[in-house]
């Protein structure tokens, strides 16, 4: 299900999922209207058509220091050309002046002043329910994002508006519904959810929810083997589900090639969702050697989500105060020792609604784990990219690539704090900020 990002949606066939997926995505836009579509967003007198998504404006950002990600390969005084969504150039003066050529007297020139540029960054762990809460992580640099679930399916809504609003809402990655024991009012979100009133524990029912999920078109699947730690009144080390539920969730996403994302705390729980061959381990604070050696040799991929562990630290609670200050030194060591065990790690805030945690700030807290900074870097550019399957159209500003672009105050290799408020936006060639 590995979606590009200029490819549109196709119209819901059936009125099940016709009415489904428009309520979603009339309650993802409810906020619409209070965040306005910016008027660059298509190019001049280009008529806006229903047929047909709006065009950006061709774009120059001049006078920059690209990074480029994959190879850790600098250019100074560098341009990069964006024309039609895309990156159609970038390099020196001389390497980039056939383009300019082509796009002059009808792009927009932006000199950014020597700061740094890098593609648009990844957040692979975000909770979005409406255009507000898309639109916050989008102004702080996460140009494509994965969704952990929506309430009721919005972040389906919002990975169909992105191409029809350039620069509202970043690229989404869409899970849909929790998979999780119980569903609470998610249950009134779609009228296929109502035989799970009982709750979601056996296969048979774990099997159903999964696939309510995959016919809605989800890009990936999302479930649990521990209860919320961001809750005092829920103990993170709990288990919720085993080896044998996990199993049949992956099993039933699998049919359909979607990779299960698993919401994880205690050893035991984490390496029974690890055997049973889920995708990528979300926060996964207790994980043994024996199950990082295990998701080295499998490629599972690793979210610590170390900006919402140790967010907790911060906590007015003083349960979840506390329970920051217990599991923050330990998900540092775990992310460590997965680095060195070969371990793919990958950024993702868990940032929720509004409140919203900057991706650079995870890859901050990645490279004070132990990541080198250009890994760190990695971590929210070209791994994630290549685990969500975009690895030819977002992660890197190279010819052919979405144009996704950050500037940046300072040199993010030797600072990557840099990274935290990012100067100048462009999604998909539109201009954030
Ligand atoms: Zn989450």
């Amino acid at each position: 299900m590995c979606r590009d990002h200029d490819e549109v949606e196709p119209l819901p066939s059936s009125i099940s999922r016709r009415g489904v997926i428009g309520g979603a995505i009339a309650l993802a836009g409810a906020g619409l209207a209070a965040v306005g579509l910016p008027a660059e967003a298509a190019g001049p007198g280009e008529a806006r058509s229903l047929g047909r998504p709006p065009v950006p404006q061709a774009v120059v950002v001049e006078n920059g220091i690209v990074l480029d990600p994959l190879t850790g390969r600098v250019v100074e005084d560098a341009v990069v050309v964006l024309d039609r969504g895309k990156v159609v150039a970038v390099g020196n003066r001389s390497q980039t002046r056939a383009a300019v050529a082509e796009v002059n007297g009808r792009a927009r020139v932006i000199d950014v002043e020597g700061r740094w540029v890098l593609p648009g960054l990844i957040d692979v762990h975000v909770h979005e329910n409406a255009v507000a809460d898309a639109r916050a992580a989008l102004i702080r640099g996460a140009t494509t994002v994965r969704s952990g679930t929506s309430d009721f399916y919005q972040d389906i809504g919002l990975r169909a508006l992105g191409p029809w609003a350039p620069g509202v809402v970043p690229r989404m990655k869409a899970s849909g519904t929790f998979v999780t024991p119980d569903l609470g009012t998610t249950i009134l979100g779609d009228p296929a959810l109502a035989p799970l009133a009982g709750g979601v524990r056996t296969p048979e029912e774990l099997r159903y929810l999964t696939s309510v999920n995959l016919d809605r078109g989800v890009d990936w699947v999302k479930t649990r083997v521990n209860e919320r730690a961001g809750v005092p009144e829920q103990d993170p080390l709990t288990q919720v589900y085993d080896y044998e539920q996990i199993r049949a969730i992956v099993t039933e996403a699998r049919k359909r090639g979607v990779g299960v994302m698993c919401h994880s705390y205690s050893e035991q729980a984490i390496d029974d969702a690890v055997r049973a061959g889920i995708k990528t381990l979300e926060h996964g604070v207790f994980v043994s050697e024996r199950t990082l050696e295990r998701m080295a040799r499998q490629g599972t991929h690793f979210t610590p989500t170390m900006s919402a562990i140790g967010g907790m630290r911060d906590s007015s609670n003083p349960i979840l105060k506390q329970r920051g200050e217990q599991f923050f030194p330990v998900l540092q060591a775990a992310v460590r020792r997965a680095v060195e065990l070969g371990v793919t790690v990958v950024a993702g805030t868990d940032s929720f609604g509004l409140d919203v945690d900057p991706i650079g700030g995870e890859v901050r807290l990645l490279h004070e784990a132990g990541l080198s900074a250009l890994d760190a870097i990695r971590a929210a550019t070209t791994s994630a990219a290549r685990l969500l399957g975009l690895e030819s159209s977002v992660g890197r500003l190279a010819r052919g690539y979405a144009a996704d672009l950050i500037t940046l105050d300072g040199n993010p290799l030797e600072n990557p704090s840099a990274l935290e408020q990012p100067h100048l936006v462009i999604a998909g060639g539109a201009i954030v900020t």
